[in-house]
């Protein structure tokens, strides 16, 4: 027997109390006891999102509400702006080409954070682009994107900034309305500590106006179905049922906490994690590292997929490996949602048994007691 652990960036492990839950008699959904399930859910979604609008939640993985925020918000032919540098910012170029929305690239290295000037460059240069899209934690080089920043830049024009918060979310700061975000997006899996399923999708006034002229085909994401049913505290379509629950539990376990206490307990961790990872001899791969996962440099003469391999099927602990171009070049340890202190001494312990496996020069320890020090 070996015990399963989830050190991914999603997939992340659900608290017991979740998971029983989730694991309740299933009730209708349109009857009163299931509508103030979803009217709680509502208000406390808001909270979370630091944000007075409505945050809408479908039943798909976060690239769901990705779309989503490509077919609401502009027409075929419109331009928009996309930050790369990384897989998940591609997406919503990919997402925007497949509907024939003119995409202005935005390129960053991987590995690196948008300047954003750059942003305000490109919105100089192409006033009449309908919005831009970035994510927070670009999950694939575990870097961080200064979004207050941007924001500040796009709110002062006509644009909307949409934001994928599906790994950052919980883990690295986002203030929502203070900073002037339009759309956040997210998924279930990740800080929210729920099996994958769920989608979010918050929508600010300014966003409201171009949902109103967007004439991208759409049915199941059309938010103007989703206002429409958010306003009575109903969703269109049947909800996931038992991932709400689920999910209402959560939210009473975040917001119990604290949202400051929340992103200092993924901060404390993802800091060990740097540091032991250092002490290893090691080299961080992300300029500007997110506290929702940390991206790290396979070392030369070490085979990175071996590394994750191994760490998978001889130490039960499911990391990530690179995508993309960076396959077999960084390996992802997570700092997301149910997680403690000992879960990432585990997963750093892993890591140097491995590593000193594949010939690296490690002495056992040495960052798993860095992490120690730190936890003091
Ligand atoms: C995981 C992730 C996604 C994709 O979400 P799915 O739930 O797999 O659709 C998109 N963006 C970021 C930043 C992510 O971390």
């Amino acid at each position: 027997m070996r015990k399963y652990r989830l050190m991914a960036p999603g997939p992340t492990p659900v608290p017991e109390k979740v998971l029983l839950k989730m694991a309740d008699t299933i009730i209708h959904h349109r009857t009163p006891q299931f509508q103030a399930v979803l009217k709680d859910v509502n208000i406390k979604l808001k909270k979370l999102f630091q944000t007075k609008n409505p945050v809408f939640v479908f039943a798909s993985s976060g690239t769901g509400a990705m779309e989503a925020s490509v077919v609401n918000l502009v027409s075929r032919g419109d331009k928009v702006i996309v930050v790369k540098g990384g897989k998940f910012g591609e997406r919503f170029a990919e997402i925007s080409s497949a509907y024939g929305v003119e995409v202005v690239d935005c390129d960053v290295e991987w590995g690196k954070s948008v300047d954003p000037e750059v942003v305000s460059e490109l919105l100089k240069e192409n006033p009449d682009v309908k919005a831009v899209y970035s994510t927070l934690c670009e999950t694939s080089t575990g870097v961080v994107n200064d979004i207050k920043a941007i924001a500040k830049v796009v709110s002062a024009t006509d644009a909307v900034l949409v934001v994928d918060a599906i790994s950052g979310l919980s883990a690295d700061e986002l203030k929502t309305d203070e900073w002037g975000v339009d759309v956040v997006v997210c998924g279930s899996q990740k800080g929210l500590m729920l099996p994958p399923g769920l989608a979010f999708l918050s929508l600010s006034r300014k966003a409201q106006k171009l949902v109103e002229s967007s004439s991208l085909p759409k049915y199941y994401f059309d938010l103007k179905a989703a206002l429409k049913a958010h306003a009575k505290d109903d969703t269109p379509y049947t909800p996931a049922v038992s991932l709400i629950m689920g999910l209402n539990t959560v939210l009473d376990m975040l917001l119990e906490e604290g949202l400051d206490n929340v992103l200092k307990r993924h901060a404390k961790l993802a800091n060990a994690t740097r540091e032991a990872v250092k002490a290893m001899g090691l080299e961080l791969f992300s300029e500007k590292p997110s506290n929702a996962v940390t991206a790290v440099k396979v070392p030369e003469g070490v085979d990175g997929g071996a590394l994750a391999k191994k760490m998978r099927d001889e130490q039960g602990v499911t990391i990530a490996g690179g995508q993309a171009a960076l396959k077999g070049k960084i390996f992802r340890l997570a700092h997301l949602g149910y997680m403690d202190e000992y879960d990432t001494i585990g997963a750093l312990a892993g890591i140097e048994i491995v590593l000193s496996q594949l010939g690296f020069d490690v002495r056992l320890g040495k960052g798993v007691g860095k992490a120690q020090e730190l936890f003091k």
